[in-house]
């Protein structure tokens, strides 16, 4: 009889554990499931927030292309042009990651005609064509002192009300972000600023006549600090510009 009883009484501990197991296994899938689908089939979808609206919108310039291989670094020969593309790609990425439309006047090692003066035509044209925010054309400079370096910004002589600030902007957050100390913005007379109706400025991102700056310009990280730096520099514009419009308002 004892032994009957001790033998009920084991069953039954038995069976609980046993109980207690299931019911541990099941909520575990239950949670395992619910990690790996927030949204199980039966359940209504949340609402998909639409896509805002562009904060701006952007032209970048990559310089020459193609035909026109603009500057050769010192030592290694490599064009300008390419690097132009390489730089104006990664602030594109920058702008857009930020909400900025950005139109490219060339997106591929292609010039945009068979001669500069069609090409630069061409150029002309998409600047004046597109309503846009702000005009960024990218090069790399040269100059027969080899020991000039550093990055330098235009904007059209006159336009110091505009251009002008955009390029004191974009040469602050460039040189902050290469770690160069401060340099002024300088008016100039250039095609691309001169015919643009947005402000617009001019980037020479460092000197490829300088074996220094010819490296830097040619490393990867280094590019990407640049296009950081040069995107920065247009954001500051536009919210400045963006925030002095709602004043307004
Ligand atoms: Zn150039």
């Amino acid at each position: 009889m004892r032994t009957y009883k001790i033998k009920c009484f084991k069953k039954t501990t038995l069976y609980r554990i046993l109980g207690a197991l299931v019911v541990v296994a099941f909520c575990a899938i239950v949670l395992i499931i619910s990690k790996h689908n927030d949204y199980p089939e039966n359940s209504p979808t949340p609402t998909q927030s639409p896509t805002p609206a562009p904060f701006a919108c952007v032209i970048l310039d990559a310089g020459h292309g193609g035909f026109d291989r603009g500057a050769s670094g010192i030592e290694t020969g490599i064009g300008e042009g390419e690097l132009n593309l390489i730089v104006t790609k990664l602030v594109k990425a920058e702008l857009e990651a930020n909400n900025i439309e950005v139109i490219l006047t060339r997106s591929d090692e292609n010039a945009l005609a068979g001669t500069k003066k069609e090409d630069m035509a061409i150029r002309k044209s998409i600047i004046q064509n597109e309503n846009c925010d702000a005009v960024v054309s990218i090069h790399m400079n040269k100059f027969k002192d080899r020991s000039i370096k550093g990055p330098m910004v235009f904007y059209m002589k006159g336009c110091e009300d505009t251009g002008g600030i955009l390029a004191n902007y974009v040469i602050k957050a460039l040189c902050e972000a290469i770690d160069h100390p401060l340099r002024r913005s300088n008016p100039g007379d250039y095609l691309i600023v001169r015919e643009s109706y947005a402000p617009a400025v001019i980037i020479e991102c460092g000197f490829l006549s300088n074996p220094e700056d010819e490296r830097n310009l040619s490393d990867p990280e280094y590019q990407k600090k640049l296009a950081k730096g040069i995107a920065r520099g247009i954001m500051d514009y536009l919210l400045d510009v963006k925030m002095q419009e709602l004043r307004q308002d």
